[in-house]
């Protein structure tokens, strides 16, 4: 069998060591550890790697421990808006929502987009309707609900700030959420999920759901997946950037990954990470943060679960 690798991000941020309890790393990394291992299966008995996307960022979004589906941040108005996309690497078909509300796994809706419409990416209620044709289920507020998120909100509540989910106080919590994979076909694919911002208003959307900004695959090169400041990787649309560096340029996957975020991202005035996956299945999850919560496993035996830095 070919060679097969798969990595999730679970959001990038302020996080230094020893600030969260061993229970509660380990809680973390048992959730990365059981939706890495997801995914992992699917590729093994030769699911395609939009499928093991799919699934890994689903197991992520129905923990509340992450900022996407169930767990995503409040908006200025208490609520929940999540932003998702997804890309097939082999055809360059794309699926994008933003700023859907109710939907447990947007990134089900997102694929949805891909495989049973003629467009790309759809936009809030028009998300919606396509939902709705679809007949998904609808959860109520209550299910999306979580207290440090609310308390996160109740901090910028009334202003005019909005923040990463991760760095609005120290006990905080890391958020969006994404994969990257490469199949026993040769076929790259990513995905990534999120609720966005604390406290964003007037419609805001970040990087996560921007085919080429958050989120990218081509079979050519890599696929990608981005978490942190969603502006600055629309404004250096990161994705991209690191695809074409490697097919412009010739770099290799690690180095185009460690020039985009430890230098064109840093002087943009940007923080965060991703992870991502070439066509030899080799994977970089470089940050420039304090942490990113991570893991990877691959057919020639790597298999790493981490928080922080080393
Ligand atoms: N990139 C996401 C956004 O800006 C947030 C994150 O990665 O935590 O919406």
């Amino acid at each position: 069998m070919k060679k097969i690798s798969l990595a999730i991000h679970g959001g990038a941020g302020t996080l230094v060591r020893g600030m969260m309890t061993p229970e509660k790393e380990s809680l973390y990394k048992a959730v990365l550890e059981s939706a890495l291992h997801r995914g992992y299966m699917l590729l093994e008995s030769g699911g395609s790697a939009v499928q093991a996307v799919e699934a890994s960022v689903k197991e992520l979004e129905d923990s509340h421990l992450f900022n996407a589906g169930k767990g995503s941040v409040f908006t200025s108005e208490g609520k929940h808006e999540m932003d998702a996309s997804i890309m097939d690497g082999k055809t360059l078909n794309a699926g994008a929502v933003s700023l859907v509300t109710g939907i447990k796994n947007p990134i089900s809706l997102a694929r949805d987009v891909m495989e049973k419409s003629d467009h790309v990416f759809l936009a809030s209620k028009g998300a919606m309707q396509f939902a709705e044709k679809l007949k998904y289920h609808l959860e109520d507020e209550k299910y999306f609900y979580d207290e440090l998120r609310f308390q996160q909100w109740q901090q910028l509540r009334g202003t005019e700030s909005f923040k990463l989910d991760h760095s609005a106080n120290k006990d905080s919590k890391f958020g969006t959420v994404g994969a990257v994979a490469l199949d026993s076909d040769g076929n790259l694919s990513a995905g990534t999920s999120t609720g966005g911002m604390t406290n964003k208003q007037f419609g805001r959307v970040g990087d996560s759901p921007m085919i080429g900004a958050g989120n990218y695959a081509n079979n050519k090169t890599c696929a990608v997946s981005c978490t942190g400041s969603g502006e600055y990787f629309i404004k250096g649309v990161v994705a991209y950037d690191l695809s074409c560096l490697m097919e412009y340029k010739n770099l290799s996957l690690q180095d185009a990954a460690e020039e985009l975020i430890q230098n064109r991202l840093l002087k943009l005035g940007g923080d965060g990470g991703l992870i991502a996956v070439d066509a030899l299945g080799n994977i970089a999850m470089p940050f420039n943060t304090e942490g990113m919560y991570r893991a990877r496993k691959s057919s020639d035996g790597v298999n790493q679960i981490s928080i922080y830095k080393n």
